[in-house]
């Protein structure tokens, strides 16, 4: 069996008092689309740079492709790709001129004209970097990640900042990465990417990994229940609601109840009972399928974008 793509063990970095990782540990299997989520500041980006050698750990070990980290070689970085922040990077120079740089830092690299249309950069082309919005700046970072057609693709918070066309797009080149069998690590605060695009996610917080599954296993480990979002204003508070039948969790927010019911129909008929006896209107009644936010939700207390 060949070895996995990345592997990653009591991974920790700190930063004067803040721990900013805490004892990591994972494995991306080849092939896999893995994704690290969690709120700002939970050491997404602090792990995924101490994997690609741009950070130094202050303990634990990190293999890529089976090779430690320390002893990354020049020929194991052919293999993988990293995505940059890409501020200030060669600003003087043309999206062309920097993503024909960077191919000839390659023995193998897709063709200019091939990787504009991949990330839709084809009209800014001629377009100095430093004259670029933050997200034509983003898809050039993701770009240059991909030009060597990487075994393993690095992706620090590739949507950000993207409008919802441009996110979509950029889930399509995922998509297609995982097709072509390459391995994908991906960070991200936006859960619905997550479920989206993941065979398994690990959520950070805190500096550490506090559930790590497939998107559906963890949904389904942590929600036999359904949420039912309901407004109720001038009517019962969140203790009588959460004591309805078959309700094990309920949650307020700005006036907006989430009740967890092991049994919707049951919920909802005592909800109507319980409006009516009260001379109130339900309003926005709604039902829907729990996600990886409600997971994280539950996970933490806290949404995972504040
Ligand atoms: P974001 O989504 O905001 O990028 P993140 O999950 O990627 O967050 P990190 O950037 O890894 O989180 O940061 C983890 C913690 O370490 C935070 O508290 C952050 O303020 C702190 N931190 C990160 N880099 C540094 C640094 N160079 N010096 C000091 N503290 C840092």
């Amino acid at each position: 069996m060949r070895e996995p793509a990345v592997e990653v063990r009591q991974l920790r970095k700190s930063y004067g008092a803040i721990r900013a990782v805490d004892g990591v540990s994972f494995t991306v299997q080849r092939g896999e689309v893995f994704g690290i989520l969690g709120p700002n500041g939970a050491g997404k980006t602090t792990t995924i740079e101490c994997i690609e050698g741009l950070r130094q750990p202050d303990g634990g070990e990190v293999l890529v492709l089976g090779v430690p980290k320390g002893a990354l070689s020049a020929a194991i970085r052919q293999r993988l790709g990293i995505q940059l922040q890409m501020s200030g990077l060669y600003p003087r120079l043309t999206v062309r001129e920097v993503l024909s740089l960077f191919s000839s830092f390659y023995e193998r690299a897709l063709p200019v004209e091939r990787l504009l249309s991949m990330v839709g950069l084809e009209e800014v082309q001629r377009i100095q970097t430093s004259k670029l919005s933050g997200g034509q700046r983003q898809r050039l970072s993701l770009a240059l990640a991909l030009l060597n057609e990487p075994e393993v693709a690095f992706l620090d918070e590739p949507t950000t900042g993207l409008d919802p066309q441009a996110r979509r797009a950029l889930w399509e080149i995922v998509k297609g990465l995982k097709q072509e069998g390459r391995t994908v690590v991906i960070t991200t605060h936006y859960m619905e990417e997550a479920q989206e695009l993941c065979d398994r996610v690990a959520i950070m917080d805190h500096g550490r990994i506090i559930e790590l599954d497939s998107p559906q296993e963890l949904i389904r480990r942590h929600f036999a229940q359904t949420p039912v979002e309901l407004s109720l204003p001038g009517g019962p508070g969140l203790s009588e609601l959460a004591g309805l039948p078959a309700v094990s969790s309920a949650s307020e927010e700005n006036g907006r109840y989430t009740l967890y019911s092991q049994d919707v129909a049951r919920t909802i008929a005592a909800l109507f009972e319980l409006a009516a006896s009260q001379g109130v209107a339900l309003e926005a009644l709604a039902i829907r399928q729990p996600t990886l936010e409600d997971v994280f939700l539950k996970l933490t207390g806290r949404r995972i974008r504040e």
